[in-house]
């Protein structure tokens, strides 16, 4: 017998967010059913509900930054009991068979791609998955990570499920640590978070930002300094003393303005995907130094644990503002606008009482 759950979705790319109702699946043998405390409001949820990227089944249901307690577990289930305080990110399934997969980076499944936290394919109850704008989903304990915060933090846990892991896996990939100058392009949900992360691990970092208004914020978040990358003497002087910069810009700009500034054997790392291209790499900036320009996707399963431990040990949170559930469509539009410090999270108490 399937449970209805309550929830918020979107029925077309056009119309707001509205209360919805639906059933989830009950718990199989190794699923676990979790009552949803706090969900993230990520730049995708918008992206995807109005079908920005193309493909979006409707409803749709966002939310892939969920913090809840466990009510339920299936007889296989051996890491989770009820009453763990837990979480779920982007994904909720993949093949579990291919080379990725094998290696625990299940976001870049080859098999049949990984199964998103919603407007994935459905391997249980058919149709599609709905995510965590809702009062509780279940999913498969393997995509389940152990959260260790203190209870008055969940609320700010919640965005290191998207924005924590997507910063913090190329930092780890590319060994960011002390000694190295890292650049942060962009102080937004991403952005800030990868200040705090790579400070933790040790690194120099530098905000790039078109406004100077953040300069303060970026020095409490953890960062040496902010550079106005509009004003091209201070873009100057650091051209080539970069180590690393991570690119959380996804609106097209000039990638080239930031690849000068790389030493030779630098990397900068793209986790934004713009809906445009952006302006043309010069190739002479990548050969002349062996620079290099990457991309990445938020991390896998054991990743995300590590990321969360990590932030656990270094009292790393979120900056956040907590919202209701009947206000997420303005939250939407002031996210859209750039206008949150850092990350909206919904009280998902407000939609139980609804
Ligand atoms: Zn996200
Ligand atoms: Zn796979």
């Amino acid at each position: 017998m399937p449970t209805p759950a309550r929830a918020y979705a979107a029925q077309s790319a056009d119309t707001a967010l509205a209360p919805f109702s639906f059933e989830r699946r009950d718990p199989q043998a190794d699923d676990v059913a979790i009552d949803i405390l706090h969900c993230g409001v990520c730049h995708s949820d918008v992206h995807t509900a109005r079908s920005e990227w193309g493909g979006t089944l409707y409803p749709c249901v966002p939310g892939h930054e969920i913090v809840g307690r466990v009510t339920a577990v299936g007889g296989d289930v051996t890491n989770f009991a009820v009453g763990d305080i837990v979480g779920v990110g982007c994904m909720v399934d993949s093949c579990g068979t291919c080379p990725s997969c094998n290696e625990g980076e299940e976001q870049y499944c080859e098999g049949s791609g990984f199964v998103g936290t919603y407007n994935g394919p459905d391997p249980v109850m058919g149709g599609h998955t709905y995510g965590g704008y809702a009062d509780h989903i279940v999913v498969k304990q393997d995509f389940v990570l152990r959260i260790t915060h203190d209870e008055a933090d969940l609320a700010a846990v919640a965005p290191l499920l998207c924005a924590g892991i997507t910063t913090y896996s190329p930092l780890k990939h590319w060994k960011v640590g002390p000694g190295q100058k890292v650049g942060v392009v962009g102080l937004g949900g991403l952005g800030h978070m990868g200040v705090k992360i790579a400070a933790a691990m040790g690194a120099e970092v530098h905000v790039f930002s078109t406004s100077p208004g953040k300069r303060d914020d970026a020095k409490r978040l953890g960062a040496t300094d902010l550079i106005v990358s509009k004003d091209d003497a201070a873009m100057a002087g650091h051209a080539g003393s970069f180590d690393f910069i991570l690119n959380t810009v996804a609106a097209p700009h000039d990638l080239n303005l930031y690849l000068n500034l790389l030493k030779r054997d630098g990397t900068m790392v793209l986790v934004g995907v713009p809906d445009s291209p952006h302006d043309p790499v010069e190739v002479a900036n990548l050969v002349f130094k062996r620079r290099s320009l990457a991309g990445s996707l938020i991390g896998g399963i054991r990743e995300t644990q590590e990321m969360l431990d990590f932030c656990k040990a270094h009292g790393i949170v979120s900056d956040i503002e907590p919202i209701a559930i009947d206000q997420i469509n303005t939250a939407w539009d002031r996210m859209v606008k750039s206008d949150v410090k850092y990350r909206f999270v919904i009280d998902m108490d407000s939609l139980k009482a609804a």
